[in-house]
């Protein structure tokens, strides 16, 4: 091991490691900051400097940092069996396992899990399933995916392109491949004023029937939805939203693919975000949560309805000629088996359900009236607050300004780490955090928007 000082470490950082989502420029101005231990839903820096973590890393570590069940589990799995594969009909007593674990806790029936490494890769699986379904189905033209702006969905190239994210298509060449953009449901941003959030709904559902109208519901496969949209933006799904797409996609026989790698595992207050929506999808992506961030492995659950039309054309189609050399990684299925059974004995979900109302009371309550502050808005321990410069007309501050990112190391400053996505912040605490945490949470952010506020008034 490496042992160096915070300014050395730094320069080999800035000299060695390229960044995932980073400015080149700002980490070459500003330097990285360096964490080295965590405990519950705390970190230490290199320096000993305590954070409280109002991200769970990155949507990930549900139950907290330096659990021993988890990492034992990892442990005594990678001595056991450090790797084996799941190709050409071979498999691990632990793959297994963790297979029928995951399919006893689906939202709806659920016929298999494909496994992966990462939501991107397991979205590039629901990709490829869907295009070889409806091959199976001799439905050759229908290929098309439809997703909404400022959706996230992965960074492959196809997931890329799937996502909404334009800055993720310029200098990149996307999007790629037969995909589709349709607006998305943020209410506070893209509803005309005075109109409602169920007629906000209906006139999303319009411009839905009148894309398919347009396209031809014989050249589209599948729509792509997270329950409510993290990266983008931390966007809810307005009253009516689900109600009024559904029956639209069911009428035009469009699966209905739900990206569950954030919500999944309890972070709405239920244990998937299909049952908070009542929905009944026909591909479930998760990821993150299914190893509490503790090992990489994502899982696409495959419906029924899909599933049979694969196992009906196998004797023809051959080899399933797609796959991971980590599908199923033997580590990954014990890390994630660890993960369920204390989510299932430590009442995580019912912990969520229980304190994001309170979460989002609370914090409107500090923060609602704030000068800076234009909207709040998510649901369970899943929280956007949009900064404006204007409350009263909704004006956003001028982008140059990055009043988000600096509000973001203002907060660093205190101890506390949130997530800037332009100007809204973002708070995805630990499922584990206790009201005191959450507490602490928002004193230490309502200190950091007054200390901005002064800044830029
Ligand atoms: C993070 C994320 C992904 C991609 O997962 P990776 O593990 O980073 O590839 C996909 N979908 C959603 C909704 C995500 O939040």
């Amino acid at each position: 091991m490496m042992t160096f000082d915070i300014q050395r470490a730094g320069q080999i950082d800035r000299a060695s490691l390229f960044h995932p989502f980073t400015s080149v420029a700002d980490l070459m101005r500003d330097g990285p900051l360096i964490m080295a231990e965590g405990k519950g839903v705390r970190l230490k820096d290199i320096e000993g400097r305590s954070y409280l973590d109002g991200m769970a890393g990155l949507w990930c570590v549900n139950l907290g940092y330096g659990r021993e069940d988890i990492s034992g589990a990892i442990a005594a799995q990678s001595t056991k069996l450090s790797f084996f594969h799941t190709f050409n009909g071979l498999s691990t007593d632990v793959a297994i396992e963790c297979a029928h674990a995951l399919l006893k806790r689906a939202p709806v029936p659920m016929a298999r899990v494909f496994f992966g490494a990462s939501g991107s890769d397991a979205n590039e699986t629901q990709l490829k399933l869907i295009w070889y379904y409806n091959n199976l189905r001799g439905l050759p033209k229908k290929k098309k995916v439809i997703a909404r702006w400022n959706s996230y969905h992965g960074s492959g190239v196809a997931t890329a392109s799937l996502t909404g994210l334009p800055g993720m298509h310029a200098l990149f060449d996307l999007p790629q491949g037969p995909i589709l953009h349709i607006s998305n449901p943020h209410h506070y941003r893209k509803a005309p004023e005075g109109v409602s959030e169920r007629q906000f709904s209906r006139q999303l559902a319009a411009e839905l029937e009148a894309l398919i109208a347009r396209e031809g519901a014989e050249t589209i496969a599948a729509f792509f939805a997270e329950p409510v949209m993290g990266a983008g933006g931390l966007i809810p799904p307005p009253e009516g939203y689900f109600e009024e797409i559904v029956p639209i996609l069911r009428k035009h026989d469009i699966l209905l693919v739900l990206d569950e790698v954030v919500s999944g595992f309890g972070r709405l207050g239920t244990y998937w975000g299909s049952q908070r929506f009542g929905l009944e999808p026909d591909l479930i992506t998760a990821a993150k949560g299914v190893t509490s961030g503790y090992f990489p492995m994502s899982v696409c659950f495959v419906s029924p309805k899909v599933w049979d039309v694969i196992e009906a054309g196998s004797e023809k189609a051959g080899l399933f000629g797609h796959g991971y050399t980590y599908s199923a990684h033997p580590v990954a299925a014990a890390a994630a088996l660890a993960t369920l059974k204390a989510i299932d004995q430590e009442g995580v979900v019912e912990n969520v359900a229980q304190l994001g109302p309170y979460f989002h009371a609370a914090m409107r309550e500090a923060v609602g009236d704030h000068p800076l502050v234009g909207e709040i808005r998510g649901l369970g321990f899943m929280m956007g607050i949009e900064l404006v410069r204007d409350r009263a007309a909704k004006t956003p501050f001028a982008p140059e300004l990055r009043v988000g990112r600096k509000l973001l190391k203002d907060l660093v400053g205190r101890g506390l780490i949130s997530r800037a996505l332009g100007d809204t912040m973002v708070f995805a605490p630990p499922l584990v955090a206790t009201k005191a945490d959450l507490d602490e949470i928002i004193s230490l952010f309502k200190a950091g928007l007054d200390a901005v506020a002064q800044e830029v008034s």
